[in-house]
């Protein structure tokens, strides 16, 4: 084997966001040898901007609540497609992930009473975000970074070494899952490691593990206008594609509706939800509140009709009804989209949210201090005394790895993936508050199921030195100049022309031709990146990192693309605009994308990806006799519903 750094782990989970962090203590706790990788600093994943809070049913504002409510909230937020079984387990283990947060040390704001205190949100019938003001994000990986430190004094106090059991890789990449293929399923070899590069040295290293926790977080980097960082470039699906895992559901990309439009150096940063959560309210450029123009037709009903009885619901919910304000997400972006582009937008080309003419200056800046900093600094906006213009921004993407749910195993054994890149769960629309619940949940399973796996193992696979030498010639290539290209292509011009062809072709309004168009601009996309060329040395060359995300960034923009262009209909994160509303043919229907030629293939930088559909199982009879009938059939066909309860005479 080539002299490259190489350490050896029985789980290796890559990312250290919730997810991540949370199947990592459970595979130490399980006493696993652990290791977390990530490609930032340890404390900086993406989880650290969460802002709104962290849906459990703990009942703690309104005991109406329950895990069979939150379930059905869940489950209409996706438009039924969701992995029900993933719904269930999240709706039933999320207060217990949020309780037990506290035991690691997390800090939630309280009731009067002194219970964990809830906030409403989107789509969620009770007041259910649990939450640290408006820095809920920042709080829960604090813990559960403190919890990992605790885990390591505990093997040193045993073993000498603080680093014995659980050790963590900061600012190193990971571009190639490895795989044996004499062991496995026959379909795909069995995961034996990872290969990555050290950010600051550029330096190759080789981690051999039979299991490893994908945790990677989203894909928003391929898009224009995102309230994603740098770090989500779709590295985890990508790996996972190219390790023989299958993706779901990559059609379905959540536009947040309250981004910030101005000025454009910050367009695209969040605005909470948590705003319209505590009594913001949208309004066009007519000073209207619009969105009681927009309730659809499977929400009538269940929304407010005024502005009075919307009003009222803040402070008394058992008489009223919620604002159309806490549309789920897809709703209110559109509805957004229609307001700019029938002229009623804001200058510059969103609309206003309006929380300063709704509470006192001081509960403002108590309730959203991130909110109020946020915009004084980058905007010089005071929103205790003016309305904020927003607009939407590309926040998260439903689709993701297919996991088993019980165990978060994919289809490659030994592949394990939890969180944002995870697929199934929220189905075509996540609500929101419910990606820090599905972290803790899930991360949780997917450090259990890695655990039980390399416990049950007769024979550890093996990184074969091949796949070494593939893997570490396919970074290097972005610095041996093509004869072809005089000069090359440079990374940031590709990067740029992505973010348009995902913004302007697949962005919140779709048709046939665009994203016909949208996969030829891909496929240009895919061959100039053979001639990408990057200047200088291995050592901290941001260039030549973005070089490589490039690789991942394209496979999965393939993936949305080529996923949105199957489906014909409109349902929750994908619209139609040639399809308007959704069609109960696809309501069962996933689509599933796999790689072509899986494996690290020294010859092709980006592999070719195929979409098929394929079905979803049938909700339990249980679960599916919580809804009525009269819900049921606004999404349903009437075979589907025959055994529902109120059907059975
Ligand atoms: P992340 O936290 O995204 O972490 C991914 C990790 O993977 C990072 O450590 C990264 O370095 C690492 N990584 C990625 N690629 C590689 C690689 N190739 N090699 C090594 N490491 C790699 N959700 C809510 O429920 N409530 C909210 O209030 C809320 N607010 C939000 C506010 C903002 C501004 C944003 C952007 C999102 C918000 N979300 C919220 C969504 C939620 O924060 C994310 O979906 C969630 O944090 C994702 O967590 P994760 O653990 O899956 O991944």
């Amino acid at each position: 084997m080539t002299e490259t750094e190489q350490h050896d782990y029985d789980v290796l989970v890559i990312g250290a966001g919730g997810a991540g962090l949370r199947a990592a203590i459970e595979a130490r706790e399980r006493g696993l040898r652990t290791a977390i990788v990530c490609k930032s600093l340890f404390g900086k994943a993406h989880t650290v901007m969460a802002e709104g809070g962290c849906a459990a049913a703990m009942g703690n504002v309104n005991e109406n609540d329950s895990w069979q409510v939150h379930f059905r909230d869940t489950m209409r937020g996706g438009k039924f497609l969701n992995s029900w079984r993933m719904a269930e387990l999240h709706a039933k283990e999320a207060p217990d992930r949020v309780w037990e947060l506290e035991t690691y040390g997390a800090l939630f704001d309280r009731t009067k009473d002194g219970r964990i205190s809830q906030r409403h949100f989107g789509g969620h019938t009770y007041p259910r975000l649990a939450h640290v003001g408006d820095r809920t994000g920042l709080e829960l990986l604090r813990t559960m970074q403190q919890r990992i430190v605790s885990l390591q004094q505990d093997d040193y106090a045993e073993t000498g070494d603080y680093e014995a059991r659980l050790r963590v890789f900061a600012e190193c990449t990971v571009t190639e899952l490895l795989t044996d293929p004499s062991t496995g399923s026959g379909q795909a070899g069995a995961i034996a490691g990872a290969f990555g590069y050290w950010r600051e040295s550029g330096r190759h290293v080789v981690f051999s593990a039979p299991a490893v926790v994908l945790a990677t977080g989203g894909i928003g980097k391929s898009f224009q206008v995102t309230s994603n960082s740098w770090e989500y470039t779709g590295d985890g699906h990508a790996l996972a594609l190219r390790a023989g895992a299958n993706l779901i559901d990559m059609e379905f990309v959540q536009f947040h509706p309250t981004g910030m439009v101005w000025p454009p150096s910050v367009k695209g940063i969040l605005v909470t939800e948590g705003v319209r959560g505590d009594g913001g309210v949208l309004k066009n450029s007519d000073g209207k509140r619009f969105m009681f123009d927009y309730i659809p037709d499977v929400f009538k009903g269940q929304y407010a009709q005024t502005e009075d009885e919307a009003d009222r619901w803040y402070e008394d919910q058992e008489n009223n009804r919620r604002t159309p304000d806490l549309l789920p997400r897809d709703e209110v972006a559109r509805a957004i989209n229609t307001e700019v582009k029938e002229g009623r937008g804001s200058p510059h080309g969103g609309v206003y949210l309006d929380i300063a003419s709704r509470m006192p200056a001081e509960e403002i800046r108590r309730r959203l201090p991130s909110m109020y900093h946020q915009f004084k600094e980058l905007a010089d906006v005071d929103i205790t005394a003016e309305p904020m213009e927003v607009g939407p921004t590309c926040h998260y993407v439903m689709g993701g790895i297919e996991v088993d749910p019980d165990t978060g195993q994919s289809r490659v054994p030994g592949l394990f993936a939890a969180g944002e890149c995870a697929g199934g769960m929220h189905g075509s629309n996540r609500l929101g508050g419910n990606s820090l619940s599905d972290l803790l949940v899930f991360g949780r399973r997917a450090g259990l199921g890695a655990a039980d796996y390399v416990v049950g193992l007769e024979r550890r696979p093996a990184v074969r030195e091949a796949d070494v030498e593939v893997a570490a010639a396919m970074t290097l290539a972005p610095f041996d100049a093509h004869p072809a290209a005089a000069g090359g292509e440079n990374p940031y011009t590709l990067h740029a022309e992505l973010q348009r062809v995902m913004n302007d072709l697949v962005g919140i309004i779709r048709t046939e031709s665009e994203m016909i168009s949208a996969l030829d601009r891909l496929g240009e996309l895919r061959a100039r990146l053979h001639d990408v060329v990057v200047e200088g040395h291995r050592q901290y060359n941001p260039g030549w990192h973005l070089a490589l995300d490039l690789r991942n960034m394209l496979m999965v923009s393939e993936a949305v693309a080529s996923s949105a262009l199957l489906r014909t209909e409109s349902r929750g994160g994908h619209t139609r605009e040639d399809h308007p509303g959704l069609d109960p043919r696809w309501r069962h229907r996933v689509l599933v994308t796999h790689c072509v030629r899986a494996g690290a293939d020294g010859g092709v930088v980006v592999p070719r990806i195929a979409v098929e559909p394929a079905e979803r199982a049938p909700m339990r009879a249980d679960l599916l006799a919580l809804f009525d009938l009269t819900e049921l059939e606004k999404y349903y066909t009437a075979p589907e519903l025959a055994g529902h309860l109120d059907r059975v005479e």
